[in-house]
């Protein structure tokens, strides 16, 4: 794992990250020693040209693999035309792509695009449109949840403290309540919606009133937070309320976005539909694009000039996520993403009945997958497993306790029953040294 010092110093890797060491500031922390030469699809290839299955896609972002040559060509061609014009002049990639993110998300009347560069830009921006057009200063987010690492993004983010630690003061009027956790195999699952959305009326009654609240900021299914896919019932809940109180209903899709729930936004997939969507990640297949998504009747009443971006929605981003949309679209991954999520969820489910004493749960929603552990240490033993087979899996929620699958949504079958026998015999390992373990305390 990464920094753990594993690594011979006198091969290519052992050297670049020697340097990588002493020339990056080290807060930027990567999960593994391995040093990416190139990308092929579902496949990272090293410097010592050992393969590696993608499992993460580069933690959601790609979507149509690696280096999809559409996506290459597409990249190319546009930054051969025009690489940037910022706010000085019109580009034509801009509004081709504002045109086709407008018709995938027919629950926004009229939808408008603002462009900037990433999940927590979009998140940022969000904020100010809600309350600049709201005349609010109150934002409600939920416990759990990961928004981003700028000021404002990181006062909603509460995945772990960590990400908080040492930034105070945080942006004000920021309101924190229970996100809808369901409990493993989703037993109680009424209850617990009505507990989470008492909490949030508790809320309204006890600490702010509601028409203080411009936003309520959710992520659709729980990313950083441990791939948590909340009851239906909950978010229609959240929506109700949001009408009710004139509150702008936010949904933050930047790691559920673009097919990955088996819909191109989770919206459709939950069939709950928010005010605005933001969306980043997967959209440009690794180029810097964020953007928020809202009908013309908000977007109108932010004014020229009031939010801006040097590099927002520049040509070569648009023109990748262009072609990043013809395929999603061509190869109907979205349809995909639905199939290859129920496939591999009734693996784990399988395996997870074989090794009981070391899965908690599996869950997950389209190709989101995750796989909760007893604790952090089995799912560190599980993720260094895999990598010594050649299979990158990663981990998330607040104690690092469950294995993340955010595989290409362009994935084979076959690769993807590949990475699967790897974390199943991951798994069967730690389930033996679990074991061996008990035995010897037993003896
Ligand atoms: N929102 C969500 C739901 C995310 O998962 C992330 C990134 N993990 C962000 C926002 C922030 O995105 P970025 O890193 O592009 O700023």
């Amino acid at each position: 794992m990464s920094g753990d010092g594993a690594v011979d110093a006198t091969t290519p890797t052992g050297a670049w990250l020697d340097r990588d060491a002493n020339a990056l500031a080290g807060v930027l922390h990567r999960y593994f020693d391995v040093v990416a030469e190139r990308g092929e699809g579902s496949w990272l290839i090293d410097l010592e040209g050992r393969r590696y299955l993608d499992l993460a896609a580069g933690i959601a972002v790609a979507n149509v693999g690696h280096c999809h040559p559409a996506v290459v060509a597409a990249i190319q061609r546009q930054a051969a035309a025009l690489i940037h014009t910022s706010i000085v002049v019109h580009n034509q990639r801009n509004v081709e792509l504002a045109e086709r993110l407008g018709r995938q998300a027919p629950f926004l009347d009229e939808p408008r695009v603002f462009f900037c560069n990433s999940g927590a830009e979009a998140v940022d921006g969000a904020i100010k449109l809600a309350r600049r057009t709201t005349g609010r200063p109150g934002v409600v987010a939920f416990t759990g949840a990961f928004h981003g690492r700028t000021l404002a993004a990181t006062s909603l983010t509460t995945a772990k403290a960590r990400y908080r630690e040492g930034y105070g003061p945080l942006l004000p009027a920021v309101y924190h309540v229970p996100y809808c956790v369901p409990a493993p195999g989703r037993r109680g699952e009424a209850d617990a919606v009505a507990a989470a959305l008492a909490g949030l009326d508790e809320l309204f009654t006890n600490e702010v009133v509601a028409t203080e609240v411009a936003a309520m900021v959710v992520e659709p299914v729980l990313g950083e937070g441990g791939y948590v896919v909340p009851p239906v019932a909950w978010l229609e809940g959240l929506r109700e309320r949001c009408d009710a109180h004139g509150i702008l209903l936010v949904f933050d899709e930047v790691q559920c976005g673009v097919g990955r729930t088996g819909r191109f936004f989770a919206a459709q997939t939950f069939g709950v539909a928010p005010d605005v969507v933001l969306f980043a990640k997967g959209i440009a297949s690794g180029l810097p694009l964020g953007g928020i998504l809202a009908p013309r009747r908000l977007m109108d009443g932010w004014p020229a000039g009031a939010h801006g971006s040097t590099f927002g929605g520049n040509p070569v981003a648009c023109a990748a996520a262009l072609a990043t949309l013809d395929v999603i679209e061509s190869d109907d991954l979205c349809g995909r993403a639905r199939v290859l999520g129920e496939r591999a969820r009734r693996r784990l489910r399988a395996a997870s009945a074989e090794h009981p004493g070391v899965v908690v749960d599996v869950r997950g929603v389209g190709l989101m997958i995750g796989l909760e552990l007893v604790d952090g240490q089995a799912v560190d033993a599980v993720l260094r497993r895999c990598l010594e087979r050649g299979v990158i899996v990663i981990s998330c929620g607040p104690h690092q306790e469950v294995v993340r699958l955010a595989p290409p949504l362009t994935i084979s079958d076959e690769e993807l029953d590949h990475g699967l026998d790897v974390l199943c015999e991951a798994l069967g390992d730690l389930a033996l040294e679990f074991n061996r373990r008990a035995g010897r305390a037993a003896s």
